[in-house]
């Protein structure tokens, strides 16, 4: 039951127990203390008065009352057999007198004792000494209702006070507690707006000097972060639309084009015919252009699934030299110049995907420039900020740690990309030049390849290019530095 009180409630309940139980101690304790100074104090008044009349020896007063001492209103006096009968009384002008036992006066204590008073009269406080002719006994007593009164008016003040005390502390910490909830108030209301859709609500309390303030700067990190891979999450599920949407309709072409050369040749009438051998070599292109492209398409889909790859010592000199040799083969006019560093780059990866990676950007260079235009592909180390930096850049893009990486340059000297194709030209199907670049056997998926092949060895792609002047492709990967060197 308790634990479903507000916390506000709890924290108010027992603050105020505590000082209740606080004030209590002190009250009683200072009740205690008073009752005792002022019993303390009355019996210093008996002692002294009874030592005053001890001076001037009193023996009990004649019948008549004439020679009767003048008593301060608070004292009796009283004289008593050692028995313990009264023997008489000094008169005063006040009402009420002690009951003083026998026992008592018989055997006299030395320090003042509290008896009950007559008719009453509440308690009083007697010293009762031996007068030392014949064993009489004078009892002088006070009336203790004065210091009854007191201690009952000191009761009635602390009850008040710490009443007042208590209902102005529940004031004030209501508040100084309301107060200090706040932010947690405002925190629920953001986690109901972000619950509501509101993704990009934040806590609004961050200072680190407070412990809300500290909670909250965690839940908008948190925040954030579950922000980024709901948004990474719709990006991925955008990306996939466009990739299915794009990948039926790029392989809607070669079908329409095999469906329409198929039939051609079932109605032809002459099967040597060289029409039909031209319509079968038709046949064949697409079909191949639409392996290429339904390979590309599960590599892609692969890469989506298990980004990881397989990490052997790959060795991008000799890789280079591969893909530049099979370059030449395939366009001999071409001119490809190979720049390797003296010192060897060694990468850990896969290197049938990384040969892929150099081939694709090699391949574009060879399909989207000029015949007899140069190429150039460059191997060696660079110094780079923050490599291992997964991703795509079009420009620059800063970090504070600094490493040496290997790096991969295909450029060329071709018409280079228009700007603003630039930041598209890793996106799946996107082609700056389409019409042309469709005619060339490309499936718009390369360079998306390379990236993801890249991005799976913890590298990152970045491409620059001039229009009229040429594009430059440059590959960074974590450089390897084999055991046995
Ligand atoms: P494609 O199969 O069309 O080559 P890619 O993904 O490899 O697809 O390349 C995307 C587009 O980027 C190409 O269609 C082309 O327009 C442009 N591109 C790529 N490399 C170069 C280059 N070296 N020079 C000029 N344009 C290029």
């Amino acid at each position: 039951m308790r634990s479903s009180w507000p916390l506000r409630h709890r924290l108010l309940a027992v603050l105020l127990g505590v000082c209740a139980a606080g004030l209590t101690v002190f009250a009683v304790s200072g009740v205690w203390l008073l009752e005792r100074s002022l019993l303390s104090r009355v019996d210093t008044q008996l002692t002294e008065f009874a030592a005053t009349v001890s001076r001037r020896p009193l023996s009990p007063p004649p019948p008549s009352g004439r020679g009767a001492l003048e008593l301060p209103t608070q004292f009796r006096v009283a004289f008593y057999s050692s028995s313990g009968s009264l023997k008489g009384e000094v008169p005063t002008a006040s009402p009420g007198a002690p009951v003083i036992p026998a026992r008592l006066v018989s055997a006299p204590p030395v320090a003042p004792v509290t008896v009950p008073g007559r008719d009453g009269s509440g308690e009083w406080r007697a010293l009762i000494v031996e007068t030392g002719s014949g064993g009489n006994r004078m009892v002088v007593s006070m009336s203790l209702e004065s210091n009854a009164a007191t201690v009952h008016q000191m009761l009635v003040i602390e009850l008040i006070a710490g009443g007042l005390v208590l209902v102005l502390l529940a004031v004030v910490a209501l508040a100084v507690v309301r107060l200090g909830l706040r932010p947690l108030t405002r925190m629920e209301r953001t986690a109901v707006a972000i619950a509501d859709g509101d993704i990009d609500r934040r806590v609004g309390d961050t200072d680190p000097r407070t412990e809300t303030g500290r909670l909250g700067g965690a839940l908008n990190i948190m925040l954030e972060r579950l922000a980024h891979a709901l948004r990474e999450r719709e990006n991925s599920e955008r990306r996939l639309r466009h990739f299915v949407a794009d990948a039926s309709h790029e392989l809607r072409t070669p079908l329409t084009s095999i469906r329409g050369f198929a039939e051609l040749y079932h109605h032809g009438q002459n099967r040597g015919d060289p029409v039909a051998e031209r319509l079968l070599r038709r046949i064949q292109g697409e079909a191949e252009r639409m392996g290429v492209l339904v390979e590309d398409m599960l590599l892609l889909a692969r890469m989506d699934q298990e980004p990881a790859v397989e990490a052997t010592t790959v060795d991008l000199h000799v890789l280079a030299g591969d893909v530049v040799h099979a370059a030449k083969a395939r366009d001999r006019e071409r001119p490809i110049r190979l720049v390797v560093s003296d010192e060897p780059v060694f990468v850990l990866g896969d290197e049938h995907r990384l040969h892929q990676v150099i081939a694709n950007l090699v391949g574009n260079a060879l399909k989207h420039t000029a015949s007899g235009t140069e190429i150039r592909v460059q191997v060696g180390r660079r110094m780079v900020a923050g490599v291992p930096a997964p991703g795509v850049m079009h420009s620059g893009r800063g970090s504070a740690s600094h490493a040496r990486a290997a790096l991969i340059e295909v450029s060329d000297e071709g018409q280079g990309i228009d700007p603003e194709h630039l930041p598209q030209v890793f996106d799946r199907f996107y082609r700056a030049d389409a019409g042309r670049s469709r005619d060339s056997g490309g499936t718009g998926l390369g360079l998306a390849i390379a990236a993801a092949l890249v991005q799976a060895h913890h590298g990152r792609i970045e491409v620059t290019s001039t229009p009229g002047r040429g594009t430059t492709f440059r590959v960074l990967l974590p450089l390897h530095q084999p055991q046995d060197d």
